[in-house]
C-alpha cells in the first residue's frame, strides 16, 4: 500500500467521506463508494491510474488539520481550547417544545430556529434534507 495516497487513511478510519481528494484528483484515480453496512462513503483508488503525485493525501482532512496554522490565517491568533477553535461567544440550548426536542437532533435547534423564521416571516420556506429510509 501506499503511504503517499489516502489509502492508509481510509485503512486508518480517519477518512469523513469528505470528497476532496476525489475532486482534485488529476488522474481521476479515486472513486466514491458507498459502505452500505455502515452507511458512509468510501474512497476507493484505483492504482493503475494513479502515479503517486501526492496531491490527495496532502488535502485530505482525515490525517491532519493544522488547526494552529489555520487558526492564525483566519483569526490572526491560536485558540484557548484547540477543540472549540476561535469563537466569539459560544451558547447551549434546546427546543422548548417537547416533541420537537426529543424527535430532532442536538435537542430540536435547527427545527425550532426554522420553524420561528417562518413564523415571523424572516423566510419563505426552507429547504432541509433528511434520512432516507429503505
Ligand atoms: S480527502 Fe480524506 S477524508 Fe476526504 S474523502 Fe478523501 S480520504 Fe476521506
Ligand atoms: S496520488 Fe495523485 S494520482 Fe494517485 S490517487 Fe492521489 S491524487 Fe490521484
Amino acid at each position: 500500500m501506499n503511504n503517499n495516497t489516502i489509502s492508509q487513511v481510509v485503512t486508518d478510519g480517519l477518512c469523513t467521506g469528505c470528497g476532496t481528494c476525489i475532486a482534485l484528483c488529476p488522474k481521476e484515480a479515486i472513486k466514491l463508494t458507498i459502505n452500505e453496512k455502515k452507511g458512509i462513503y468510501v474512497p476507493v483508488l484505483n492504482e493503475e491510474k494513479c502515479d503517486n503525485c501526492g496531491i490527495c493525501f496532502e488535502v485530505c482532512p482525515g490525517h491532519e488539520v493544522d488547526f494552529k496554522s489555520l487558526n492564525l490565517d483566519i483569526f490572526g491568533k491560536e485558540s484557548e481550547d484547540i477543540l472549540i477553535g476561535n469563537y466569539l461567544k459560544c451558547y447551549i440550548g434546546h427546543s422548548t417544545d417537547h416533541d420537537i426536542r426529543y424527535n430532532s437532533a442536538s435537542g430540536g435547534h435547527v427545527t425550532q430556529l426554522l420553524i420561528f423564521a417562518l413564523e415571523v416571516g424572516i423566510i419563505d420556506g426552507a429547504l432541509v434534507t433528511r434520512m432516507k429510509r429503505k
